[in-house]
């Protein structure tokens, strides 16, 4: 058995007391439908945080973290056909669903009740190799190099999951609120813009204020501030319930606000008024496989450009302490070749 390195998580604890061990562990196998992966790099994302300090319950343990991965594909198992050696391709959260249960059957297979999630429920990308599914794993665009393709795996395929529900993608034209610009929010600003949409930027801090500009947005201000248009739809980043209703007072008749986070602060009080005149609501969870497929062409075509901090797999602690006390510039991205 050939021996390799990966972070493991044995124990859920604060992310300062160094929770990820730099461990020796078995090859694994691909099995029937399955690829085994040489990973090239892997994004740090803010759930890898929760899953190691505990605020989600642990499915598995000891666990491998890590659901934003560029690999190559160096084995394939039986009765795979799509998916050839040496392709490179990423995983995404969406390990596998199950293809049967009534989600999955209305192509909500995000919401499937059966879901495997990489990096949580199923040993993730913190490691040299790994095995995904091979109908899970999906090619990246030679637009891209390794580590710049790590960060559109997760924020960047949920927040053009949330740019699809606002329904703006297939009107071709509208006004959008990003409400909250961080690396999400800076990767779909791209593809949105490309897509024809004029986009109108709420965050509090001038130099985000300032890169929304650059990257073409029509305006930028604080959430408070007066909206220059009412908007046909917002997607709200920041997890905050004050931001959210400060996106619906913006909203146009008929508008929609989608909440991409998986947290939000409650929300104080709610007038009907904002809602009134068909004003709609809507939260994302988790992602398709047709959501990353369509986001990676799509943000090949727009060329985005994500922006990381590259750090050592080893140093996989050192940059989930970076990303929770707000010291990263774009996202963390672990080098493992
Ligand atoms: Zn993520
Ligand atoms: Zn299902």
């Amino acid at each position: 058995m050939t021996i390799l390195k990966a972070m493991v998580l044995y124990k859920q604890e604060p992310i300062e007391n160094n929770p990820l061990i730099y461990s020796d562990i078995d090859k694994p196998e691909p099995g029937h439908g399955e690829v085994l992966l040489r990973i090239r790099c892997c994004g740090v994302c803010r759930t890898d945080l929760h899953i190691a300090e505990g605020d989600l319950r642990p499915i598995k343990l000891p666990i491998i973290p890590g659901h934003q991965v560029v690999a190559t594909v160096e084995e394939v198992g039986e009765g795979v056909q799509e998916v050839r050696k040496g392709d490179r391709v990423g995983v995404p959260w969406l390990y596998w669903s199950c293809g049967r249960c009534k989600y999955c059957r209305r192509g909500l297979e995000n919401l499937c009740d059966n879901a495997l999630f990489t990096g949580y429920s199923v040993d993730g990308g913190y490691a040299e190799y790994m095995v995904a599914k091979a109908d899970f794993v999906h090619p990246i665009p030679g637009f891209f190099d390794d580590r710049h393709a790590a960060p559109l795996l997760c924020g960047g395929a949920i927040g053009y999951r949330a740019l699809r529900l606002t329904g703006l993608l297939e009107r071709g034209e509208g006004s959008l609120g990003l409400f909250g610009f961080g690396s999400s929010a800076h990767m779909i600003i791209q593809v949105a813009i490309n897509k024809g949409l004029d986009v109108y930027v709420f965050t509090r801090g001038e130099q985000r204020q300032e890169h929304a500009l650059q990257l073409g947005a029509k305006w930028a201000g604080k959430p408070t501030d007066e909206s220059p248009i009412k908007l046909d739809a917002a997607i709200v980043f920041a997890p905050a319930g004050w931001v959210f209703i400060e996106a619906l007072k913006k909203l146009d008749k008929g508008g929609r606000v989608v909440l991409a986070g998986i947290y939000m602060s409650p929300v104080e009080k709610l007038e009907y008024s904002l809602l009134w005149l068909e004003r709609e609501v809507k939260s994302v969870a988790n992602v398709t496989r047709e959501d990353v497929r369509e986001f990676l062409k799509e943000a090949a075509q727009a060329g985005v450009r994500t922006e990381i901090t590259i750090y050592d797999l080893k140093d996989a602690n050192k940059a989930l302490q970076d990303l929770k006390h707000g010291k990263l510039k774009g996202s963390a991205v672990l080098k493992i070749i």
